[in-house]
């Protein structure tokens, strides 16, 4: 089967783990520092907390900007789960915004209207979680304005996004936004196997988001209410976790970031590929927006249902039967059995549900051979022409 999305481990990347584990330390050492700094220079943001995972990210991300009871976090119904849990992890509720329907991602027009709505009800979003489908970044120029005219954060999960660039910089300087997430989970851009990091150009966000991934404890004098006790002296000054990122998944990291660049330029020449190759198919190739320069994490068509002589179901079991590992990106998380209990149903957001009953997520990684993309190909045209 060709996996829709698969890490590149190189030798250079077994070395640099296999050294971690040679050396002092295995947690809380120096590698976890030098993958922010290499990650954080890359994309141009003063400050990058690694953690165990972009969920852990997410989590005291939101936290830091207080997110708490009798706020509202919103985000788009076409996302992973965990870019609407962490509002429900700091005890707020979640509410979506529908997508647009040409990107897939939060739509600024639909949240303008729904912001205007919510300001007449008293019932403002806290924060907003725009979220780079595919790596295509959101509208952040227009979300940025509507953040200041009606006085929530932004949070940008852009964990498919790390190495696109948005009007003409790369995603993650937090420009337009409070706080940005990647993710280095496998299927994603680059990996640490699991892992996280939140990015930020405040330093009071920067700091509370330190204390958070390690107990909300700090050896740090000048944070602390009274003066130390001795050397051995640390405090808990808030109620913090453990997320943190080992030395192992660290130096991994380091090691990727070398290759970031290239990865996505090859997610770019595969996707051009398949541009030409699917042209004649009646489906609808991902449209690029002429502002940005996607990470390219995922390759999503659509079928154009009305002019294929099959459902969307049995493509996607005709693709896996001959061993295209397709998938979907993603159930509108509105859907959910656990998000309907909160009182959302099937209709409150059209555009992400006809989306979920069109899509299909072909495989993209940078290892894709040119003979497996026409394996796909070749594959789709079978399903779709008989
Ligand atoms: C993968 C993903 C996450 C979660 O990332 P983890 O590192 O697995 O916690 C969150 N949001 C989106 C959009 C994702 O794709």
């Amino acid at each position: 089967m060709i996996p829709y999305g698969r890490q590149d481990i190189t030798q250079a990347d077994i070395d640099a783990v296999v050294g971690v584990l040679q050396s002092d330390f295995l947690t809380q050492g120096p590698m976890v520092p030098r993958f922010e700094q290499s990650v954080a220079r890359h994309v141009g943001a003063e400050h990058a907390l690694a953690v165990n995972s972009a969920t852990s990210a997410l989590h005291i991300a939101c936290l830091a900007l207080g997110l708490g009871p009798g706020d509202l976090l919103w985000t788009s119904p076409i996302t992973f789960v965990a870019s609407a849990n962490c509002g429900l992890y700091c005890g707020a509720q979640i509410d979506f915004v529908d997508i647009d329907p040409r990107t897939y991602n939060l739509c600024p027009q639909a949240l303008e209207r729904k912001l205007e709505q919510a300001e007449r009800e008293g019932r403002l979003p806290k924060v907003v979680v725009p979220v780079h489908l595919c790596g295509q970044p959101c509208d952040m120029q227009a979300v940025h304005a509507l953040a200041q005219r009606f006085g929530f954060k932004v949070i940008e999960d852009a964990s498919h996004a790390i190495g696109g660039k948005y009007q003409g910089d790369f995603i993650g300087n937090c420009r337009y936004s409070d706080i940005t997430v990647f993710s280095f989970h496998p299927v994603k851009i680059i990996t640490t196997a699991e892992g996280g990091m939140a990015l930020t150009n405040n330093v009071e966000l920067a700091n509370k988001m330190a204390l958070l991934r390690s107990h909300g404890i700090t050896r740090d004098p000048t944070l602390m209410t009274h003066e130390s006790d001795g050397p051995w002296y640390y405090q808990q000054v808030d109620l913090g976790f453990n997320y943190r990122m080992t030395e192992l998944q660290a130096a991994l990291g380091v090691s990727q970031m070398e290759r970031l660049d290239e990865y996505v330029a090859r997610r770019h020449q595969l996707a051009r590929r398949y541009d030409e190759l699917l042209a004649e198919l009646p489906i609808t190739r991902p449209w690029q927006h002429p502002d940005s320069y996607s990470g390219l994490h995922l390759y999503v068509i659509r079928l154009q249902l009305s002019r294929v002589q099959k459902t969307h179901r049995q493509v996607f079991e005709m693709l896996r039967e001959q061993g295209v590992g397709v998938n979907l990106h993603y159930i509108p998380v509105h859907t959910q059995p656990f998000y309907q209990r909160m009182g959302f149903k099937a209709g409150d957001f059209p555009y992400a549900e006809t989306y979920y009953s069109e899509a299909i997520s072909l495989p993209m990684f940078q290892r894709m051979t040119y003979e497996q993309q026409d394996q796909v190909v070749a594959a789709l045209y079978k399903v779709l022409s008989a």
